[in-house]
């Protein structure tokens, strides 16, 4: 047993045995299993200062604006201890999810290493960039960044679409405190490949744009087929990284296509293509250009909210997203056994009560404005009204499911903990009381609640086609 003695005084007891170990600490956990010792091989650059500063000043946990960080305790590793003494060293919650998300990203480790049980779904993935984004507006919105934004410090579990993030000792504050690293390989942005600058928030934000990319297409942004002839492998990732990045899915230069199967990006529907673009086009030569961490929140909660099952169990995503035309096709399998089937859509609109019956459209503050029915789909605090966000909602008790009975050829919704909830057809309205169900049906109108934050949607019917 290993015993460590904290600035503050307390004792923390370890296991003897190290449960990691990178180039410059060693990891050991604590005999309850609920805190991570590190122990750094040399004082080196970390100070005590450092640390004091990340875990005081710039932590991202601290409630901000009366808006409690609960969500995130368990996400973010945050240090939360000193080791004092003549070894250097902090503390942080232990966070226990299966795999790395490098892993998650290939592929074919996911084939090799997954079973359909352990796999979940491709809509899991997008749930990891949400939070994966969230996490770094997070340390953005504390005056901190990254600077080592890279796969191989997120764990996630595949079937929940849970995150953690961890190694977060290395933040940098920003114009304050030299960073220990510079970045990952090919998660670096191209202005620090080249040598040209030091971490900074727009460093993050091309690292955390690669990580997205990769989690949702399982290739790299600017790994494609474009070959540089008689160069070693380090000129070679010079140019793919650093002085020549191309898009593999750069809609006019097609030279960089990736390499066997892809996905063509417009199949993620229409909000996270266009930031794709700003980031590996315009973004790779003008850092500010990158999208912001909320910008691919935003994007990504949107495009969640179309998500359609496939039908083939079979189906490496098991999932896809709906786009503007109503595709049946799986672009994942190709499975088009949904041809023809009519699928009840939600377009939802926030509400004015200065002028009742006037609705508009809801995009502004980064809820969804359709969302595609599934059976079993539930909606939540975050879907119904506006301004709240899944990592700040007070409720998180889902509010409505909807089911669909085969057969009698119905869709419909149950009111599970909503307070009032409306169902307006063409004739009037009736409310739908907790625990009741109603039909739907094209053209009728759904009404959320009875006060100014909450949404109205209008069902639509479509086929798939
Ligand atoms: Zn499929």
């Amino acid at each position: 047993m290993k015993r460590y003695t904290l600035t503050n005084g307390s004792v923390i007891e370890c296991e003897e045995k190290r449960i990691g170990v990178g180039a410059t600490a060693e990891v050991y956990l604590s005999l309850d299993k609920s805190t991570i010792v590190k122990i750094y091989k040399s004082k080196g650059k970390t100070t005590q200062d450092v640390l004091e500063q990340i875990i005081g000043k710039y932590n991202a946990l601290r409630p901000l604006d009366n808006i409690t960080r609960d969500y995130w305790q368990t996400r973010l590793a945050w240090p939360n201890g000193i080791i004092s003494g003549e070894q250097l060293g902090i503390t942080a919650p232990y966070i226990s999810l299966p795999i790395k998300l490098t892993n998650l990203t290939s592929l074919s480790w996911r084939k090799a290493n997954l079973t359909r049980e352990t796999r979940g779904t491709w809509k899991a993935h997008l749930a990891i960039c949400l939070k994966l984004a969230g996490a770094v507006r997070l340390c953005h919105l504390s005056g901190l960044c990254h600077s080592d934004l890279s796969p191989n410090n997120v764990l996630v579990d595949p079937k929940t679409g849970d995150i953690g993030m961890i190694d977060l000792d290395g933040l940098v504050v920003l114009d304050h405190i030299t960073p220990l690293v510079v970045g990952t390989p090919k998660f670096q942005p191209p202005e620090i490949v080249m040598g040209k600058a030091g971490p900074s928030i727009q460093g993050d934000e091309h690292a955390l744009a690669v990580m997205i990319y990769k989690t949702l297409m399982f290739h790299h942004p600017l790994e494609g087929k474009r070959i540089f002839k008689g160069l070693t492998a380090e000129e070679e990732d010079r140019n793919i990284f650093g002085s020549q990045p191309l898009y593999v899915q750069h809609p006019r230069d097609k030279r960089n296509r990736p390499e066997g199967w892809y996905m063509p990006v417009e199949k993620l529907g229409p909000h996270l293509p266009p930031l794709f673009e700003r980031c590996f086009i315009e973004g790779l030569f003008n850092p500010e250009a990158r999208p912001r961490a909320d910008e691919w929140e935003s994007a990504l909660l949107k495009t969640l909210s179309r998500v359609i099952t496939c039908s083939n169990n079979d189906c490496i995503g098991r999932c896809f997203v709906l786009t503007d035309d109503f595709p049946a096709r799986c672009p994942f399998c190709g499975d088009t056994s949904q041809r023809g089937r009519m699928i009840p859509i939600l377009r939802v609109y926030k509400s004015n009560h200065n002028n009742r019956g006037v609705f508009y459209r809801d995009d502004s503050d980064g809820g969804a404005s359709l969302i595609v029915v599934n059976p079993g789909q539930k909606l939540y605090s975050w879907d119904i009204n506006s301004g709240i966000k899944p990592d700040n909602a007070m409720d998180r008790e889902p509010k409505v499911m909807f089911e669909f009975d085969a057969s009698s050829d119905l869709w419909k919704i149950l009111n599970l903990n909503c307070e009032c909830l409306i169902n307006v057809y063409d004739k009037g309205r009736n409310y739908i009381v907790r625990g009741s169900h109603a039909e739907l049906n094209d053209g009728n109108w759904l009404i959320f609640g009875s006060y100014n934050t909450e949404r109205v949607a209008r069902i639509e019917f479509h086929k798939l086609n």
